[in-house]
């Protein structure tokens, strides 16, 4: 154990918040021997963030940008050596359709992402995806389907508290229910100010979602309260997974993209908007948790519209928080007020899959270690 001139513990690295990216951050750096504090202000697997509603979408063809292939391949292994340490399956692999007319964001972006890696995507012209996809409505003449085989399903609570019961098993302190007041790095390390006493090391990693404007100030993070919706089946319908396997695709008529996926066993259908900007800024710490009258017409009308299988009306809905970037693209990486900090969030509605490869690109940067793949395009100073 390192200690300061004064005696105070010096870990070597502290992690503030232990949501998606932080925890898998907490659990890199451990296991690699480091002497590590995670911070958490709630308990993991919490649903006061950006990381709770039963499920994220896994996808390897990543349509938002060709160097995210390499991470979601790497939070693959990741989160499979978590199952093997925890015995829960965290990522089912069910493969999942992306749909838009050619020349769509949706469809060039997954073939620019499939072309530079050689990924083994499924092209499927109208009648084959009619065919192959009869829960699906309202497909254009024109519409192509691109199918993903690598794609599926993850568990986000269950993923989040393995990653934070494999840190502690390497030997990290987790403190949760603890909130940090403020993070103040200088030259030899960095304070981390909490209520009950301050924490010292030599490097922080902030993972604090949609926190982390409050904590490093200047970062281009805007937080913003979305809704989740789960649907169940129509009578003598079938919600399951296998008639509406994952999906993100455009509907003719409506203004959105939508995504999603059928009900895995004894649960609900799940289905949502693409979260379009300009994002309005919200508190992280006063989101209103109530869904009012009218904030659900939009996704009802293109539930009605795509799923003769589902009923329209939400069976369940509930509030999550986003925490955007301007080009949509995550935040990895120190920041110019000191390369003491590493932060790690910036989430866009997509970086839950990556989170256990983000925690590792994270933990890597913290330690000086090269970086597995290129993250230029993840700097927070880009
Ligand atoms: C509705 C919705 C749908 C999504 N769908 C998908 C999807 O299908 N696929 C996908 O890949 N991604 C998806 N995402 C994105 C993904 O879920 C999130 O990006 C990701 O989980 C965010 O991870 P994070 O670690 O940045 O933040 P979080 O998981 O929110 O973690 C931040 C943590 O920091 C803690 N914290 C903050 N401040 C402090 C403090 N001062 N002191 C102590 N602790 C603190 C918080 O309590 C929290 O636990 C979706 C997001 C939303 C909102």
């Amino acid at each position: 154990m390192r200690a300061d001139a004064v005696g105070q513990h010096v870990a070597d690295v502290a992690v503030v918040g232990l949501g998606a990216i932080g925890s898998s951050a907490a659990w890199r750096l451990a296991a690699r021997g480091l002497d590590v504090v995670g911070i958490e202000q709630h308990e993991p697997g919490h649903p006061w963030g950006g990381s709770h509603g039963r499920t994220r979408l896994f996808r390897v063809a990543c349509l938002e940008h060709p160097g995210l292939v390499p991470i979601a391949r790497r939070a693959r292994e990741l989160w499979r050596e978590l199952e093997a340490a925890s015995g829960e399956q965290l990522l089912l692999e069910t493969g999942g359709i992306m749909i838009g007319q050619p020349g769509s964001r949706i469809i060039e972006g997954t073939l620019a992402a499939a072309a530079a890696h050689g990924l083994p995507v499924e092209r499927l012209d109208a009648d084959e995806l009619a065919r192959r996809l009869p829960g699906h409505a309202r497909l254009d003449p024109g519409d192509v389907g691109l199918w993903d085989p690598e794609a599926g399903v993850l568990r986000p609570e269950a993923a989040i508290v393995a990653a934070v019961d494999a840190a502690r098993a390497a030997g990290a302190t987790i403190r949760t229910g603890e909130r940090v007041l403020a993070i103040e790095p200088d030259a030899s390390g960095v304070t981390v100010h909490l209520a009950g006493g301050d924490v010292r090391a030599r490097r922080a990693v902030v993972a604090a979602g949609p926190w982390l404007p409050q904590l490093v100030p200047g970062l281009a993070i805007t937080p913003h309260r979305v809704v989740m919706s789960w649907f169940r089946a129509r009578e003598g319908g079938d919600a399951s997974i296998e008639r509406i396997p994952l999906f993100i695709r455009s509907v003719p008529g409506h203004d959105a993209w939508i995504w999603g996926h059928g009900a895995l066993a004894g649960d609900l259908a799940k289905v949502g908007p693409e979260f379009d900007g300009p994002f309005e800024a919200d508190d992280p710490d006063a989101i209103d948790r109530e869904i009012h009258a009218g904030e659900t017409e939009g996704i009802r009308d293109l539930v009605a519209a795509t799923f003769p299988d589902l009923e329209p009306e939400p069976a369940e809905l509930t509030t999550c928080i986003m925490a955007h970037t301007p080009d949509g693209q995550f935040v990895v990486g120190p920041t110019d007020a000191s390369d003491r900090v590493v932060v790690a969030g910036g989430c866009s509605g997509h970086s839950f899959k990556h989170a256990s490869a983000l925690g590792e690109l994270a933990a890597q940067l913290a330690v000086d270690e090269p970086p597995f793949t290129e993250i230029g395009f993840l700097d927070p100073r880009r």
